[in-house]
């Protein structure tokens, strides 16, 4: 247990221009992420939130070194991972990061127990030393009597928690989890939320969580939220930020761009270098105003 104090602590995670393509099997480009710059300091916690095909899990697989993009840096730390070696990658995907990939199963060996899954995360991150043992582990994800029950016969909540408890075994410095509560009770959700927070707390893990459930979202100090391929939008502490795309273009938040829709007419008045006014303004408006 000591040793992994000494070895863990957060990893930052940089990334600048990051564009991601898949071909179809028909041969077209899919773009998945269009652009995307992001920073996350080390041991910071931040949910990603957006509509489904919105590029969450793209991105989160480019940074867990799982798949590389097709245009664009990582920085995990100070090394560029979007250039690293197919040997280095494994390396740093064995030892520093850990991603559990969106739908629990895949992350999983089906026939064989809980404790045999563990066994085997450890075995491939190369130092079975450094991290809480099968008991504690089974015990944080509420397992601890299901350790010698085969993957197929468990359910999904319980599945997911097993996912999850795997991909801790390595005490990783960046934790990547896509859509880790989407299977489980409210109660479930709160010890997997203990968990990850768990560890962030104890180790200074950096954090990253893709979800749907805005009370996941809530745990998190900061969320981003993807809007086709982009981040749309920032939320600290309860503000929200947009931020600026390409030619200036910002997206108003959801709410106001339901009762602002297309085509209307903003007034922008500068108050001062770093505030804008915004008003919903149309000339018909305004003339009427000045002239009552
Ligand atoms: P999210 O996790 O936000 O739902 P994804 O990253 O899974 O978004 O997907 C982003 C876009 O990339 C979507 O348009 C999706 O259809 C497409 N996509 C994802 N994976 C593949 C793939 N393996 N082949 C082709 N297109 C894909
Ligand atoms: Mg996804």
């Amino acid at each position: 247990m000591q040793h992994v104090a000494e070895r863990t602590g957060g990893l930052s995670v940089r990334c600048q221009g990051l564009v991601h393509l898949y071909k179809t099997f028909e041969g077209h480009d899919v773009v998945a992420l269009q652009g995307v710059d992001l920073s996350v300091a080390a041991g910071e916690r931040v949910a990603f939130l957006g509509p489904s095909g919105s590029g969450k899990s793209t991105l989160l697989t480019l940074f867990g070194g799982i798949q590389r993009p097709s245009a664009g840096k990582i920085f995990l730390g100070e090394e560029e991972i979007s250039r690293m070696s197919e040997r280095q990658l494994t390396r740093v995907r064995a030892s520093r990061v850990s991603t559990m990939l969106q739908g629990a199963t895949r992350n999983l060996l089906h026939y064989a127990t809980a404790r045999q899954n563990l066994r085997f995360s450890r075995a491939a991150s190369g130092d079975p030393d450094r991290t809480l043992g099968d008991a504690e582990l089974l015990r944080r994800v509420g397992l601890e009597k299901n350790g010698d029950q085969v993957v197929s016969s468990m359910s999904g909540g319980e599945r997911q928690r097993l996912a999850l408890a795997c991909s801790v075994t390595s005490a990783p410095q960046l934790l990547l989890a896509d859509e880790p509560t989407s299977q489980l009770s409210h109660e479930d959700r709160d010890h997997m939320l203990e968990l990850i927070h768990g560890l962030g707390n104890d180790f200074g893990t950096t954090i990253l969580v893709v979800t749907h459930q805005p009370e996941v979202a809530g745990t998190f100090p900061r969320t981003v939220i993807m809007r086709g391929g982009r981040i749309g939008m920032e939320g600290r502490a309860g503000a929200e930020y947009v931020v600026v795309g390409a030619e200036g273009v910002v997206h108003l938040p959801a709410h106001i761009a339901r009762d602002w829709p297309q085509g209307t007419l903003v007034r922008i008045e500068p108050e001062h270098d770093d505030r804008l006014l915004l008003s919903r303004g149309d000339d018909d408006e305004d003339e009427a105003g000045e002239t009552a």
